[in-house]
């Protein structure tokens, strides 16, 4: 059988700065962690070896350093089980400010490095089961419009076609530097007031772990 190994980023650490929410009540660092413990379970159950980057609350002071050790936790797995068996998939919320006011960008995107690569794929069935999963989130950022919690421009999947497919693209450290198909998603706002309601209820936390667990099941398919 196939070997299958996917490779989970947290995003951040207890000791980063800022990626909060305004009111400080929603936590980036927490919130990936928390959707990374459910979606690895759900991995595993589905018969998946998963391993967790960075599973730790801290991690080491300096960005820097963070990110190096990251890719050097990913590229030792790849070695180890054969780059062409792995993925990695970092996950993220996204800001549009400083973390210091509530605004009203919204919606889910996510990054590969440069150019045309087997990240793509990933990145496209993550857009795909994101489509799925995220539906009902599209069509309460319609009626948000109308109130003001979200601008007029705003779409529920943000897309880059300049390449020929959706994922935008990037230059993020831990995607030009990693071995295996690297995507680093990010999942809604954490300072728009209702990407964090959704992100912290019930529904919204389920769809987030869906949506990564369907693109990922369906990119090893
Ligand atoms: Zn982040």
């Amino acid at each position: 059988m196939k070997k299958k190994i996917v490779i989970l980023g947290t995003a951040h650490g207890i000791n980063v700065g800022g990626k909060c929410s305004p009111d400080k009540s929603f936590r980036e660092y927490k919130y990936s962690r928390e959707i990374i413990k459910q979606l690895k379970a759900e991995l595993e159950a589905a018969g998946y070896t998963v391993i967790v980057d960075i599973e730790a609350d801290e991690v080491p002071a300096t960005q820097k350093v963070e990110l190096a050790s990251r890719c050097a936790i990913v590229n030792k797995i790849c070695k180890e089980y054969g780059t062409a068996n792995c993925i990695y998939v970092s996950i993220h919320v996204n800001a549009a400010g400083s973390n210091s006011q509530w605004l009203n960008a919204g919606g889910w995107c996510a990054y590969t490095s440069r150019g045309k690569t087997k990240a793509d794929t990933l990145a496209t069935k993550l857009y795909e089961a994101a489509e799925v999963e995220l539906a009902d989130y599209a069509e309460a950022m319609a009626d948000g419009k109308k109130s003001g919690a979200y601008s007029e421009k705003q779409r529920p999947f943000r897309t880059d076609y300049s390449d020929g497919d959706a994922d935008q693209e990037s230059n993020f450290y831990v995607l030009a530097h990693t071995s295996c198909p690297a995507v680093l998603t990010e999942n809604l706002f954490m300072d728009n007031m209702a990407d964090v309601a959704f992100l912290e209820s019930e529904v919204g936390r389920k769809a987030i772990v869906a949506l990564h667990k369907k693109g990922i099941v369906s990119y090893f398919e």
